[in-house]
């Protein structure tokens, strides 16, 4: 028996990468995991690696979609933990940035945020102890080159979370962002594909391009993303409240 024994935690973005690192490790603890996602086959691959998780497809960009798959991932009981971590990236210069693809990142990686934390919010106001977790990034704290679509995003993450940190405290649950660099994932592939596209360099100077953004040199694991993920919902970490913690291996923000 972990001290998350009973909980429900849903992971948004559950199927791959950071995601189904945290459910890895919140399951570890006890959790019943919910991992939801579009790709109902790789949720359910990702679900049948882990202790008593659970598929349920979901796209956070529909409402209609979301209600019926947080209404399903609540017959298991209600949902005491989410880490909203479904998220998109693409890069482009400003200047050939068109409306349709900021509002597309915005629609996942922020409206998608406030609609799976509306469906929960009752249950987690109520909560004992209660765990909301946005996966932001460094790119929700500081600037950087052809992502200003992907910074607005991230920035607002941040935004909401402080603010409902602020709105919740008189209740048993946090708010917290976590803000990796780049995490060796698929995602992380799609900018290395991109800085080989259009720089010429090979697989290792452009992974190399990356890590530099980390003063450690390196591009993170997902563990490691996950561990901090696990430690926020351990009940010691409730006065961590309203934080965006960074995870860049020392560049200071
Ligand atoms: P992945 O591409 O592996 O994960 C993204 C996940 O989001 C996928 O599981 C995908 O599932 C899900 N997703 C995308 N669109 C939707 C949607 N409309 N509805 C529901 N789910 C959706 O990359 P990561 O694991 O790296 O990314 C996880 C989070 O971490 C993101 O928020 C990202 O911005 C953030 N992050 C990543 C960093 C990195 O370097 N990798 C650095 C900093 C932050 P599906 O396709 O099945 O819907």
């Amino acid at each position: 028996m972990g001290h998350l024994t009973g909980q429900t935690a849903v992971i948004t973005g559950g199927g791959t990468g950071i995601g189904l690192a945290i459910a890895r490790r919140l399951a570890t603890d006890g959790a019943n995991c919910v991992l939801m996602g579009r790709n109902l086959e790789r949720l359910e691959t990702g679900a049948a690696s882990i202790p008593r998780a659970r598929a349920i497809q979901c796209d956070v960009t529909d409402a209609a979609s979301v209600a019926t798959a947080f209404d399903a991932a609540r017959a298991g009981g209600a949902v005491t933990i989410l880490v909203n971590n479904a998220g998109i990236a693409s890069s482009a210069p400003f200047h050939r940035m068109s409306e349709e693809e900021f509002l597309r990142i915005q629609d996942v990686n922020v409206t998608g945020v406030f609609r799976c934390t509306r469906a929960v919010t009752n249950d987690l106001r109520a909560a004992d102890s209660g765990r909301l977790i946005n996966i932001s990034s460094i790119a929700g704290l500081s600037g950087g080159p052809y992502i200003s679509h992907y910074c607005a995003s991230k920035h607002a993450v941040i935004g909401m979370t402080r603010a409902l940190a602020a709105e919740w405290a008189k209740t048993n649950t946090t708010v917290n962002a976590i803000c990796p660099g780049y995490v060796r994932t698929e995602m992380a592939e799609g900018a290395i594909r991109t800085i080989i596209e259009k720089t010429g360099a090979n697989r290792d100077q452009a992974i190399a391009e990356l890590a530099k953004s980390n003063p450690q040199g390196r591009l993170l694991e997902v563990e490691e993303v996950a561990e901090i993920a696990g430690w926020l919902c351990h009940p010691d970490s409730r006065s961590v409240n309203g934080q965006a913690i960074a995870l860049n291996g020392g560049h200071s923000m």
